[in-house]
């Protein structure tokens, strides 16, 4: 078994979670790079550290996933720290603008496909993962998941008639309210074992997911996401927030 605490990073061959591969490998994490691709993941992990490894991982996948749990037991004994970072925000061509992706994600006018195939990743997904990681998460001292969420999930910001982002309120922006409903029942059922589970806002970041037109850098994205996975034994569970504190659900 490692003695280093082994943390996974879902999605992390470029990103945000890259960054947070590459912060939690600064920290003594062994940070295993998850990458649908394994060769972007490979490519990816070169960068994070000499000891960092990719893991392919299609969080949509059942046999990927559970190959990776198995991998990650038999090569490294321990998992101590689960991100859930891949996520997407639609299902159609790359290279869409922001106004268009939230045009099509609009709930009046997606498609039953696309809205089931963005909440397979960034929800289904997530619990797929979490359950297939929990018993090696279960054994760690100090088991910490974090879910990447996001701003556009909250409900309270959204209901403010003034707030100018409720018009993309859809198909990515509620499967993150879904997302952040999944934290909380994790946290609520993982309450007596110690596993603290939390969401991060990351902040609009310039990354693939906007075609790069998100203000903040991957740099800043990763600070909060990276705090919740250091938590200490008397950190909080079940919370939601960003780099200026907590989001209101
Ligand atoms: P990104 O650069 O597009 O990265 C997304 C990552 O998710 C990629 O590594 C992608 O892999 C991976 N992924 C997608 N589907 C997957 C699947 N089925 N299995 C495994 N990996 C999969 O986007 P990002 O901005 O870094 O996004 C990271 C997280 O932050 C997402 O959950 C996103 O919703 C959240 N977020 C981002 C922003 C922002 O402004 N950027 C704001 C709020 C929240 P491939 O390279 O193979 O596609």
């Amino acid at each position: 078994m490692q003695d280093n605490p082994v943390a996974l990073v879902t999605g992390a061959n470029k990103g945000i979670g890259l960054q947070i591969a590459k912060d939690l490998a600064a920290h003594g994490f062994i940070v295993l790079v998850g990458s649908r691709n394994l060769e972007h993941g490979e490519k990816a992990a070169q960068s994070v550290a000499a000891d960092a490894h990719a893991v392919q991982l299609d969080v949509t996948n059942q046999a990927s996933i559970a190959a990776a749990a198995g991998r990650i037991r038999d090569e490294f004994g321990r998992l101590d720290v689960l991100v859930n970072n891949a996520g997407i925000t639609h299902a159609g061509k790359p290279g869409r603008s922001l106004p268009e992706m939230a045009q099509s994600g609009r709930l009046s006018v997606v498609s039953l496909d696309e809205l089931r195939t963005v909440w397979e990743t960034n929800v289904f997904g997530v619990i797929a993962v979490t359950q297939a990681m929990l018993p090696l998460l279960r054994e760690a001292p100090a088991g910490r998941v974090v879910n990447i969420s996001s701003g556009g999930g909250s409900l309270a910001w959204n209901v403010d008639p003034t707030n100018p982002h409720r018009t993309m309120f859809g198909t990515y922006s509620a499967s993150k309210t879904a997302l952040n409903a999944i934290t909380l029942a994790f946290a609520f059922d993982l309450e007596s074992t110690g596993i603290k589970v939390n969401a991060a806002d990351p902040g609009f970041t310039a990354t693939d997911l906007n075609n790069n037109q998100g203000t903040g850098t991957v740099q800043e994205a990763a600070r909060e996401p990276v705090r919740l996975a250091l938590l200490g034994a008397d950190g909080p569970t079940g919370t939601f927030s960003n780099v200026d504190g907590p989001v209101p659900w």
